[in-house]
């Protein structure tokens, strides 16, 4: 599925602000919403080495915590919504999809995960 954003432009400049400073090789930003559209809190992905349910090889960078896991971790429940946004060098948006791990966890908790798609950031899937 493929919308056009109604993600607000503060937000998606935070995004890619915020993923430009992930330590990872893949750097990906998470923002969290609660059910009243309020942010609970933004977090990059990060190096884990205790993290089993969401790990994945990446590389040389070894494994990440994935933002989103991160955020559900933060804030569980609270958590309607969740808009994940991966950057290039360069700060341009990549395409990114959550992992099933982290899809399961969203549907458990009732929440939904949004992607930023490539381009000027205003669709997502
Ligand atoms: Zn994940």
């Amino acid at each position: 599925m493929r919308k056009r954003s109604d993600i607000p432009d503060y937000i998606l400049k935070l995004l890619r602000a915020k993923a430009s400073r992930s330590p990872c090789t893949y750097k990906i930003s998470a923002i969290a919403f609660d059910k009243h559209g309020d942010v609970l809190g933004h977090v990059t992905n990060s190096h884990s080495t205790f993290d089993v349910l969401c790990k994945v090889p990446l590389g040389r960078a070894g494994t990440a915590l994935h933002a989103e896991r991160r955020l559900f971790n933060r804030y569980g429940g609270h958590v309607k919504t969740i808009v994940i946004c991966r950057v290039g060098a360069n700060g341009n948006i990549l395409p990114i999809d959550p992992c099933p791990a982290c899809r399961r966890l969203a549907a458990k908790l009732g929440a939904k995960i949004i992607s930023v798609l490539p381009g000027d950031g205003k669709t997502y899937s």
